[in-house]
């Protein structure tokens, strides 16, 4: 259970480059790193706009002089100084953040990462590669993976309580775009530019969510081969698309299969995880977080209730209040960053027996999604065939 004891006896100085006061997800990276004094906000460049960044990032209480007008100008100034960040957010559109994660790093600086990490799996390669120079972490804001009930569904498939795995099937589909409102707003409008959101839309946008937390709760799942067909229902996407469907074989003889989408008209998110073994199933939707479907063949469903003693330790461990009170996407992201705290503090100590068995979303999870869409997209492109991964 956690009940506010720092787990570090020192907090993280801490920057954002974006996630400024008008940005989607700013203030839920603010909220989670600042909740368990893991982190301490002493700088930014919070905003495409110089001026309005430095106002916004006083407003939130950084001193004027850390308010930079540009990442580049916060990681040099920053290093100056003795007292200068130690951990950088990224919170910005996608097609900044291989070049500001690689800035980061070069300056000495962890990092936590939007998704999609970047655009290439060249580019994941090389944030990958730098991490490992620089001793420094990469950790990717994949929230809800940090829900508990992710992590009871990886305790019981890991314990064969499913039995052999056999099917994955993932979605995450919602309807707020199931029309042009890219006109009216400029934060789904980058999203359907590929200047901005690189080679997908949905894939990258939605996708690799649900994707990183089957990977989460069935260790080790990889795909094989995959067969993507996507399309633009919103013709002025095109050539990104609003909806795709990939059908997926992994190793083991796992089948899978994704459908993702912004035109899913009534939907609110629709994000779904259900992983079938040969005895039993698990299905989570993060509309009703608190709870995991557990089905057993042939017997009564029965939900299991976060926060419960019948769970098990590790899904207990990050508990913020007993069961039955809701714990949601906000407290997910705090587990991350409380995650990514301890990460980035072992790393610098270099605890390599603390971190072999340490989970978070890093920078593999960031390569791994890249990599699953440019796959995706290379089979579209090619009139949806099978392309091996
Ligand atoms: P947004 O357009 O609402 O906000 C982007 C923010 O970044 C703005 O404050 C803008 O001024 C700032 N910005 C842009 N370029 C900048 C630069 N070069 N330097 C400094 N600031 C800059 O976008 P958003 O919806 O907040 O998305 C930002 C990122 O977060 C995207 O990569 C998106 O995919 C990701 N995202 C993730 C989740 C999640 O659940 N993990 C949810 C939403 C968005």
């Amino acid at each position: 259970m956690i009940n506010g004891i720092k787990p570090l006896e020192y907090s993280l100085r801490w920057g954002m480059v974006g996630g400024g006061g008008t940005s989607q997800i700013g203030y839920i990276h603010r909220s989670a790193a600042l909740r368990d004094n893991t982190f301490t906000l002493v700088a930014g460049a919070f905003d495409i706009d110089a001026e309005r960044g430095q106002a916004f990032g006083a407003a939130l209480g950084v001193q004027t002089e850390r308010c930079y007008p540009d990442y580049e100008s916060l990681f040099a100034a920053e290093a100056a100084r003795a007292d200068g960040i130690q951990a950088v957010s990224v919170a910005t559109p996608n097609n900044t953040h291989f070049a500001i994660c690689r800035a980061a790093l070069m300056a000495g600086l962890h990092v936590v990462c939007e998704k999609p990490l970047c655009f290439t799996a060249q580019e994941a390669d090389e944030l990958e590669r730098l991490s490992i120079e620089k001793n420094k972490i990469i950790g990717v804001a994949y929230g809800y993976a940090g829900h508990q009930l992710i992590h009871q569904a990886r305790e019981m498939i890991a314990a064969g309580e499913l039995g052999d795995i056999r099917i994955v099937n993932m979605q995450f589909a919602h309807g707020f775009h199931h029309e042009a409102v890219e006109m009216k707003n400029p934060s789904t409008r980058w999203r359907v530019d590929p200047r901005f959101a690189g080679p997908s839309y949905v894939l990258g946008d939605l996708a690799t969510h649900p994707l990183f937390i089957a990977e989460t709760m069935v260790p080790g799942l990889q795909v094989k081969r995959l067969l993507c067909a996507r399309q633009s229902f919103v013709e002025s996407r095109a050539p990104l698309e609003d909806n795709a469907y990939v059908l997926m074989e992994f190793d083991k003889g796992i089948v899978g299969s994704m459908w993702v989408s912004a035109v899913n008209c009534g939907s609110m998110h629709g994000q779904k995880i259900r992983v079938v073994g040969s005895r039993a199933s698990l299905e989570w939707w993060d509309e009703q977080p608190n709870q995991l479907r557990y089905e057993v063949q042939g017997e009564p469903v029965r939900i299991l209730e976060r926060g419960m003693d019948y769970l098990h330790p590790r899904a207990l461990e990050d508990d913020r209040i007993g069961g039955g009170h809701p714990e949601g996407l906000f407290e997910a992201w705090s587990n991350l960053y409380r995650r990514f705290a301890l990460a980035m503090d072992a790393t610098d100590r270099h605890d390599t027996a603390f971190l072999s068995n340490f989970w978070y979303p890093d920078v593999h999870a960031g390569l791994s999604g890249v990599r699953w869409v440019e796959h995706c997209v290379r089979s579209a492109e090619a009139g949806s065939v099978w392309v091996e991964c």
